[in-house]
């Protein structure tokens, strides 16, 4: 069943030209954790704000459970639409401790019990008369997490909730936070411009582009058959390649070879098209059929990411991305083999890369 339906929803702010949100329809399922994904200005935020009901649509309506809390006849504001907010800075009481920030908005009957409770699913009991800056950075989280939750909310919102954390401590919580949501059964919809946080954390992702969605699918969806170019490319890092659809249909000929594609759109054989090949596609491998030097080899700690220069059968050359275990020795000049594996290789859109 959906949580949360946007039918058609346009939101234009006052003297801007383009709409912040265009014409947008998603489905969110009850119970699933969706992630709005996109760069900087393509609207995550407002589709957000337009959910809770700090927005209103200019055009088309959103439902929320059984409830329709926003379109032309239609308007719930924000307290009364079943929605708990998370913002990047955490935005605690500072006056207040612990107990008092999650219980803020509880009756009073309930309330001891319910902070408890809350507490003890984000694994912070005891920690009620602790003052917010008593807490480290991902204690401030989990309370803020704990606030949302604490009123039994349809839908948990959560603007760029690990922004502000470093990198170590964003990995945690990105397990943490998804444990929590399972275990409260909350439908979640976060907002995010960080791709690993999108792939670690989703169910659902939401690739957004001025307004309007490029692609909905699994985070593994997402990352190994994109759409779009711009999927692709915002979404980890890939070569783009000329090719065409092969003789079987399920192939794509490139000019690094043969590979299997199970994502060609369904477009006759000899159509020319642009493809996406993962650097986790191209494996180095001594007997492998493609040649090529390397330009650039960066250890990263779990691969070494070498840029190979290879020459293509028209007698030009392409810089492809290759993963090599982090055991493999490989500096810059170096010769090297190759073989296409089928994983990571999607069809983006007719015609070539340009
Ligand atoms: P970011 O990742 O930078 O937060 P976003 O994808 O969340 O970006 P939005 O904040 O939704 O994007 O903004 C979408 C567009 O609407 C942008 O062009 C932005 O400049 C514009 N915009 C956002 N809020 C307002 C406002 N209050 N008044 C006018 N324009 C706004």
């Amino acid at each position: 069943m959906a949580e949360i339906v946007l039918d058609t929803v346009t939101k234009t702010y006052p003297g801007i030209t383009s709409p912040a949100v265009d014409a947008l329809s998603l489905e969110i399922k009850a119970g699933s954790v969706v992630t709005l994904l996109g760069p900087s200005g393509c609207g995550k935020t407002t589709t957000l704000r337009l959910i809770a009901g700090f927005e209103r649509p200019d055009a088309g309506s959103i439902s929320i459970g059984e409830a329709t809390v926003a379109g032309p006849t239609a308007w719930v504001p924000p307290e009364r639409r079943g929605v708990g907010m998370v913002f990047q800075e955490h935005a605690l009481f500072p006056h207040l401790d612990v107990a008092s920030n999650v219980g803020f908005n509880l009756p009073r009957a309930e309330r001891a019990e319910r902070v408890a409770e809350t507490l003890e699913l984000v694994d912070l009991a005891g920690y009620d008369r602790r003052m917010p800056h008593e807490l480290s950075g991902g204690q401030q989280q989990r309370v803020a997490l704990a606030r949302a939750l604490a009123a039994r909310p349809l839908v948990v919102l959560l603007d760029e909730p690990f922004a502000s954390l470093d990198a170590d401590l964003r990995v945690h919580m990105r397990a943490e936070v998804r444990r929590i949501l399972a275990e409260a059964g909350t439908t979640a919809v976060f907002v995010s411009h960080d791709q690993s946080d999108a792939l670690a954390i989703s169910d659902t992702i939401v690739v957004m582009r001025d307004g309007r969605i490029e692609q909905v699918g699994s985070p593994r969806e997402i990352y190994q058959f994109p759409h779009t170019r711009f999927v692709a490319e915002f979404v980890g890092r890939t070569n783009l390649l000329a090719g065409r659809i092969g003789e079987d249909g399920d192939s794509v000929v490139t000019d690094i070879g043969v590979a299997p594609c199970r994502h060609t759109h369904d477009l006759p054989p000899g159509t020319p098209v642009t493809v996406s090949v993962r650097a986790d596609s191209l494996e180095l491998d001594a007997e492998g059929p493609l040649r090529g030097v390397v330009r650039e080899a960066t250890y990263t700690g779990r691969s070494i990411d070498a840029m190979v220069e290879i020459q293509l059968a028209d007698g030009g050359t392409a810089d492809v991305l290759v993963h090599a275990h982090p055991e493999q020795v490989i500096t810059c000049g170096d010769e090297v083999r190759f073989r296409v594996l089928p994983e990571f290789v999607a069809v983006i859109g007719e015609g070539g890369p340009g």
